[in-house]
């Protein structure tokens, strides 16, 4: 799996599920040591839901991946 690491403010470039265009998504990161969250985001270039799940240690996001948001 891959690993993404970003400076803390929760802003981070994912590649989208469908059509697999980069586009950058507004995560919410927390100062909390750890936690999980899943959000679904719609790509800004094809308009399909991504279902991204993540987890956050220390305002970095980690183990970060998308899905299908269509179920
Ligand atoms: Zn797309």
């Amino acid at each position: 799996m891959e690993q993404f690491i970003n400076n803390g403010d929760g802003f981070i470039e994912i590649t989208c599920y469908f059509c697999f265009e980069p586009f950058e998504v507004h995560l919410e990161v927390s100062s909390e040591s750890f936690f999980k969250n899943s959000e679904i985001i719609d790509c800004t270039v094809c308009c399909n839901p991504n279902k991204i799940d993540y987890e956050v240690e220390e305002s970095c996001i980690s183990n970060l991946l998308i899905t299908d948001g269509n179920d």
